[in-house]
């Protein structure tokens, strides 16, 4: 069996960006909250998000999509490790590409940060009625708030297009978005009934 520190203390020694831990508590508190059940993921890592929703309860179901193969492997052998390899799917791929024809009551958007807009677009049709879909690391470590301080120019346009990320969140009428100084800047976006 796996434990979740050996997890943490993993991601932290490789430089991998799991959730933070106030984020996960809010992400965990919503699910049980909202009895979700079906969640689709886009950004697994090395699974420790997926793990933790998954192990909610039992009936919970996670689909997961990674691009990157070695993240692909190590979230394979650390879900097994947990036995949920029964209710986590993981799909390598890169999620612009991926075609999912299931619907879910809760999408995760937690990869690259550029490409958000585009996952929620794409994502959208996947969400079931009053589905939600809630997105990660909109703070980007307190960065996105001061972007005038920040020297190098990739950073810079980075946090640009999370902040267009935002706004986008904020116009837009399909969805209700709630933003929360949790963790690292989440949102939770509504579809309007
Ligand atoms: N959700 C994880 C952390 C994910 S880190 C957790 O909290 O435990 C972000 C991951 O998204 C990285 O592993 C990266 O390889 C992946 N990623 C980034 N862009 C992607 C894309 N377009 N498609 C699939 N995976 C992507
Ligand atoms: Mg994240």
């Amino acid at each position: 069996m796996g434990s979740l520190d050996e997890l943490e203390k993993y991601a932290k020694e490789n430089n991998v960006p799991i959730i933070q831990k106030e984020g996960l508590n809010f992400l965990i508190k919503y699910i049980k909250e909202n009895n979700i059940i079906n969640i689709l993921e886009i950004g697994t890592a090395i699974g420790y998000s997926a793990i933790n929703m998954a192990l909610i309860n039992e009936n919970i179901k996670v689909t997961t999509i990674e691009r990157n193969e070695e993240m692909y492997n190590l979230s394979k052998i650390n879900i097994r490790k947990f036995n949920l390899e029964n209710r986590i799917t993981i799909i390598l791929s890169d999620a612009l590409e991926t075609e999912i024809k299931d619907t879910y009551d809760l999408i995760f958007i937690d990869a690259a940060k550029a490409q958000y807009i585009k996952f929620f677009e794409r994502y959208k049709k996947n969400l079931a009625l009053s589905g939600t879909i809630i997105t990660d690391n909109l703070n980007f470590h307190g960065l996105a708030a001061h972007p005038e301080e920040i020297h190098s120019k990739n950073l810079r346009a980075l946090v640009t297009k999370i902040n267009n990320y935002k706004d986008f969140l904020k116009n837009n009428k399909e969805f209700t978005t709630t933003f929360y100084e949790i963790g690292d800047g989440i949102a939770v976006s509504k579809k309007v009934p």
